[in-house]
């Protein structure tokens, strides 16, 4: 089947080249021409705009940073809608405010093209395996025609209700993992002041009720000083924006977010925007003056 892919960062181009080796053939775009470059020596065809893109192909993913670019991409000047026929199906794969995705797949009706919004979870190396979470919102007809074409990127997908729905779920996600490390974070600090070595400490709780898999993969990174992303603190930043707008919105109070979302705001102004998200452990380094290193 010809896809249409739009967005080759950290995880569009892995998930992108893994419907490639599934056999289908890609038609790919990306304001970065390098990341393009890439995908068309794994096999894919180049387009020069998302409108090119829209009209070689009848199905189509986003996997962009967040809403004001899903936007542009599908209703911009030389957006999707401008080239998209009827009956094309839009899979948008980016976390982005769930109103945002509302709005978009209205626009996209008026056109006759039918989206779900189905981001995910589980990173750049899930990314690579073809093993990430889906979850997925929208017209249920429309999720269960492009279920495999899902599946050949991730491990699991589930449909969680209208459009926007996948979203909501995604925020939750994105709150409970940014919580989460900062929960590893204050009290491995705890630990290491103590003068516990954190390595020991990682090994002697990881299987207990404290372990989870934000301890498993971001301890290893942080004992050894590797803030590499992975997930930037800039983008969990825009989760939380969303999370924090969202719930306000529905009248769900988040102060946890709005605690942690401070230390990443300081982090950012401190020049670590573009660090993976276990740099949350720095907000705490700083205010302790101690590593938390092996
Ligand atoms: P990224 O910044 O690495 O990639 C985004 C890509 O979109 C870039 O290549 C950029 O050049 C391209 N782009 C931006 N504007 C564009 C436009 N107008 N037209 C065409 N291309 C454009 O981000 P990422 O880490 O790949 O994340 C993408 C989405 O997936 C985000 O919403 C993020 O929150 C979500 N996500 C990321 C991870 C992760 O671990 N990185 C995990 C789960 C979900």
């Amino acid at each position: 089947m010809k896809i249409g892919f739009i967005g080759l960062g950290i995880m569009g181009k892995p998930m992108a080249k893994n419907l490639i080796k599934a056999g289908h053939e890609l038609v790919v775009y990306d304001v970065v021409s390098e990341n393009v470059a890439e995908l068309v020596t794994a096999g894919a065809t180049a387009a020069y705009s998302s409108r090119e893109v829209a009209m070689e192909c009848k199905l189509i993913i986003t996997m962009l940073p967040n809403s004001p670019h899903v936007k542009s991409v599908i209703l911009g000047e030389t957006g999707v809608l401008t080239g998209a026929a009827p009956g094309t199906i839009l899979i948008d794969m980016s976390s982005i405010a769930p109103i945002a995705s509302q709005e978009i797949e209205k626009a996209c009706a008026d056109k006759g093209v039918r989206m779900i919004d189905a981001p995910v979870s589980g990173g750049e190396p899930k990314a690579i395996d073809g093993t990430l979470s889906i979850m997925a919102g929208g017209d249920k007809t429309v999720y269960d025609e492009v279920y495999d074409i899902l599946m050949l990127m991730g491990a699991s997908a589930v449909h969680c209700g209208d459009i926007g729905a996948g979203n909501t779920t995604k925020l939750a996600n994105q709150v409970i993992v940014a919580l989460n490390i900062a929960a590893v974070s204050e009290a491995f600090m705890l630990s290491t002041k103590a003068g516990v070595d954190p390595v020991k400490v990682f090994d002697a709780i990881k299987g207990g009720l404290a372990g989870s898999t934000v301890m498993n993969a971001k301890i290893p990174m942080i004992t050894e000083g590797n803030f590499k992303p992975g997930f930037k603190i800039d983008l969990h930043i825009k989760d939380l924006n969303n999370a924090l707008e969202t719930g306000h919105s529905v009248g769900a109070p988040l102060p946890l977010t709005a605690a942690v979302m401070e230390m990443l705001q300081m982090l950012h102004a401190d020049g670590y925007g573009q660090n993976d998200h276990s740099g949350i452990a720095l907000y705490y380094e700083k205010l302790s003056g101690t590593e938390i290193r092996k």
